[in-house]
């Protein structure tokens, strides 16, 4: 006989953590294909050491913001300290540091990059990140005549705080406020919206411009032990089957039956934290097939090069590089460095972990050959650490203990996902954005490539939605 579970919660990514752990109370299990919890914000070891996957930076943890009000709802408290310096930015001859405190950060902007109106637009990009998390029970949804009625409520909500701006877009905002910046400057500002937003300044509007910049006016916090172990908190006492991969959904009459590569359970409702991209391939039911096949391929992904360094260096939290050329192999010109505290007995067991990513595309890695991928990987993880050792140039190449990096193909290895980051909402795309609600009965999604998209803070507003979709 089966086992039959209330909830089967497929991945254990931040969407499918945070959902399970907000609903611990039921008949639950989480299953995670990977021997690591949490995805892209897992933590491995390798070669005696601990490495994060990607995320690094934990945001939103702060009172009123959706991820402290899940965290606090299971009486979780993580072990984390802030970073008083969000992350450095060293671009060209110039060095900005991303501090909280306004005045001190518009200073450094002024001497980076002299502008009249900095002030304006910048105090306008924090007045509007401000009002967004003062909005609460964020909510869209589809598929039926309450989820468009709670959506279009959101939406009123909006335009209540926003009025147009919610439209704008972000270059003429830049355009009106700044007049024609520098290339230097351009450079500045889709570097860092690239990280939180995945794109650049030319398709988006001015409400996601301002939330794609302003993290670093919020508290920013480094996670000890790595950004895995707070997977281990949101999951305690939780059901979890690592190494249990999800290969089969059938839809039967009253259930769903999931095929693992271990055994068979039956369960009515079913929460999907693999992407929106991968999910479809689960099923053999043509309905639902056809549903996830109806959203295009997010070719967005990541490389990210690991290495270990001998601690004879006092270095920050986080450090975001911007060249003038391209990354090769990449789509960027900026790559974000994150370094484990020196004090973390088991991050920096051996040394300090490091993990450094950019945004490259997943098709690019999967049309090569294995002689040709190597190769490429291989002169990408080199040219990385070139520029890194250019840059932070009292780092000596001899003191690099171990490197080693991974592409969109290592990451669909590991967590089956070639995409890697969120689905940027842009003007064009913002109303065929996938819901957590299917037009399946018992059948969701969480995650990032579907609302509200990406990091700790967008995610975190997705399982809400969900979880007012589910427990109403
Ligand atoms: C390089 C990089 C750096 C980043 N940096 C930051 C940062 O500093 N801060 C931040 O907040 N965000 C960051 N992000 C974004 C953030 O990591 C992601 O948005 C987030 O982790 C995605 O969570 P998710 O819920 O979509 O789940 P995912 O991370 O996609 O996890 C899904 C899980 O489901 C499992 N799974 C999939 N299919 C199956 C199956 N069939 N059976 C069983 N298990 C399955 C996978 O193994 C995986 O563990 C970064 C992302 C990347 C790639």
């Amino acid at each position: 006989m089966c086992r039959y579970y209330e909830v089967c919660v497929i991945g254990s990514g931040m969407g499918g953590s945070m959902f399970a752990s907000l609903n611990k109370d039921k008949d639950i299990v989480v299953f995670e294909k990977d021997s690591n919890l949490g995805g892209c914000a897992s933590t491995f070891k390798r070669y005696g050491s601990y490495f994060n996957s990607g995320a690094t930076t934990f945001v939103g943890y702060e009172t009123g913001h959706p991820v402290k009000e899940i965290f606090d709802n299971i009486d979780y408290k993580p072990d984390i300290k802030k970073s008083n310096i969000a992350f450095r930015v060293l671009q060209n001859e110039k060095t900005i540091d991303r501090v909280k405190d306004f005045e001190e950060f518009l200073d450094q902007i002024n001497k980076a990059f002299p502008n009249k109106n900095n002030r304006v637009f910048w105090a306008k990009i924090k007045e509007l990140d401000e009002k967004f998390w003062q909005i609460h029970d964020i909510y869209y949804g589809k598929y039926s005549l309450k989820s468009y009625i709670l959506s279009a409520n959101t939406l009123i909500k909006l335009f209540k705080s926003f009025n147009i701006e919610v439209f704008k877009s972000a270059n003429s905002f830049i355009k009106e406020t700044l007049g024609d910046i520098s290339l230097e400057y351009q450079h500045f500002i889709d570097a860092q919206l690239l990280i939180t937003l995945q794109t650049t300044s030319k398709d988006i509007s001015l409400l996601s411009l301002a939330l794609g910049l302003s993290y670093p006016f919020h508290d920013v916090f480094y996670v000890n032990g790595g950004m895995g172990s707070l997977f281990d908190g949101l999951l305690e006492n939780i059901e979890t089957k690592k190494k249990e991969e999800i290969m089969k959904i059938v839809l039967e009459k009253d259930y769903f039956r999931l095929i693992s590569n271990k055994d068979e359970y039956l369960s009515k409702n079913v929460v999907l934290n693999s992407t929106i991209y991968d999910s479809g391939k689960l099923f053999e039911d043509e309905r639902i097939k056809k549903y996830y096949e109806s959203f295009d391929f997010n070719d967005q992904s990541a490389f990210v090069v690991n290495l270990v360094l001998e601690k004879n260096y006092d270095l920050l939290h986080h450090y975001l590089i911007i060249l003038d050329e391209q990354i090769p192999n990449c789509i960027s010109n900026s790559f974000f460095i994150s370094i484990s505290s020196k004090d973390d007995e088991k991050m920096s067991n051996r040394g300090y972990s490091i993990t450094i990513s950019s945004h490259t595309k997943a098709s690019f890695w999967k049309k090569l050959n294995k002689e040709e991928y190597e190769l490429k990987k291989e002169q990408t993880q080199e040219f990385i650490i070139d520029k890194l050792l250019q840059k932070l140039n009292t780092i000596k190449k001899e003191d690099i203990i171990k490197k080693f990096s991974a592409s969109s193909l290592t990451f669909n290895r590991y967590i089956n996902r070639y995409n890697c980051g969120g689905r940027a909402i842009t003007m064009k795309n913002v109303f065929s954005t996938p819901s957590a609600k299917t037009p399946f009965k018992g059948l969701y999604n969480i995650g990032d490539s579907v609302f509200a998209g990406q990091g700790w803070p967008g995610v975190a507003i997705g399982v809400k939605a969900l979880n007012k979709e589910f427990n109403g």
